[in-house]
């Protein structure tokens, strides 16, 4: 039998796995015809809070509306700044940029691509009000750390969990907390090719916070809590019924997604580690990590032409992210030199994010592993 193609994430063999349980998800809600706010989201909402350990999971239509929504809920003014990490997705500054604030970008830590700590600390100004870490690639940035800052300034997080639904963070005193329960609001998409994954777009607001939950379920929906009086400016930012229906049987999954991917990951690192140009992803000491991408450093170089190899034996490779925030045509006005983000640009010109997702066989990897080895050694 021939090896089954290597994609860079295959939907198809997952959900041909879940088959019999997403299609009577789907077809319950079509016979019911209750497509906006039917039953299935509220209790995807609190199945989410369960697994999380967190008091409030808020819908939305996907993981940027969780953003912005977040920065209206907290509100955040026009002027106001917000630090976030030069070497993530577009969306997290996008939302910044939109609501009139302040964008203040920072160095990623170059071992684990997440948030500077020693960075955000030397971006403070008075005027900060909120602070983005993003959990890149499915490890969480330095929280403990992180939130005693923002506290001793009196700071808003918004935890960007997009890419780390699922991972845990180890405080020191022994503490595990999942990502996006610890700062001010968690925010994370359900974009179909995330950790958890729906068949459309989708996305989600946590926080503790009982009051700022109340708003934040408001301005989901035209700010308003009895119909038609509208108390704050909101927007549309809805969870369709079949999406939420569907992510209720894939949330019973996640770990054994999670485990997938770094059994995958365990793999790749078995094979890859001490290939001489080659870093394997660096596990940060206090975080899981999920492997929303397994992302090697290449140097001397070779990036681009193990690229190309890879490409000629069928094993598809992706960059993120091949431009840094600052140097985007978009974002030139906040007037960034090339030169200011030393780390982001090495990143850039080294990353390179192998095929990562649940349905990984063992042949498939060690095809990967021999491809790159028999380039490396
Ligand atoms: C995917 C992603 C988003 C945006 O999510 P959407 O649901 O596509 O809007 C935001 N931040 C990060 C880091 C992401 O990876």
């Amino acid at each position: 039998m021939s090896m089954k193609k290597i994609e860079m994430v295959d939907l198809r063999s997952q959900y041909e796995r879940l088959k019999a349980d997403i299609d009577s998800a789907v077809s319950g809600v079509i016979s019911s015809t209750a497509f906006i706010k039917g039953p299935d989201v509220r209790l995807f909402e609190e199945e989410l809070q369960r697994y999380l350990g967190i008091r409030n999971v808020i819908a939305c239509a996907n993981g940027t509306d969780a953003l912005q929504i977040a920065m209206m809920a907290l509100g955040l003014r026009a002027g106001d700044e917000v630090i976030t990490t030069n070497f993530t997705f577009i969306a997290t500054v996008e939302v910044i940029e939109l609501l009139g604030l302040k964008v203040i970008l920072v160095d990623p830590d170059p071992g684990t691509f997440n948030i500077s700590i020693e960075a955000i600390e030397k971006a403070i100004t008075p005027r900060t009000k909120a602070i983005v870490p993003v959990h890149l690639f499915g490890q969480c940035a330095d929280m403990e750390p992180l939130m005693e800052l923002a506290g001793r300034h009196g700071i808003h997080v918004i935890e960007d969990v997009a890419q780390a639904t699922g991972t845990e963070y180890r405080f020191i005193d022994g503490t595990v907390k999942k990502a996006g329960a610890m700062g001010t609001i968690g925010c994370t998409s359900f974009f179909p090719s995330k950790n958890l994954g729906c068949y459309g777009d989708g996305g989600a607001l946590f926080t503790d916070n009982d009051e700022l939950a109340a708003l934040i379920r408001s301005i989901t929906n035209h700010g308003m809590k009895v119909r038609y009086y509208h108390d704050t400016v909101g927007v549309n930012s809805r969870l369709d019924t079949i999406q939420a229906a569907i992510l209720r049987v894939k949330l019973r999954h996640l770990d054994d997604f999670n485990e997938a991917r770094q059994k995958a990951a365990a793999h790749y690192d078995r094979e890859l580690s001490g290939l001489r140009g080659i870093t394997v992803p660096v596990r940060a000491a206090n975080s899981t990590h999920i492997f929303h991408q397994y992302t090697l450093r290449i140097d001397g170089g070779e990036r681009n032409s193990l690229r190309e190899c890879l490409e000629n034996e069928g094993i598809p490779s992706m960059i993120y992210y091949p431009v840094p925030l600052h140097m985007q045509k978009a974002y030139a006005h906040l007037g960034y030199r090339a030169d200011d983000f030393p780390v982001t640009a090495r990143l850039t010109g080294e990353v390179l994010s192998l095929p990562m997702h649940t349905e990984l066989d063992d042949e498939q990897l060690s095809y990967i592993t021999g491809c790159i080895r028999s380039k490396f050694n």
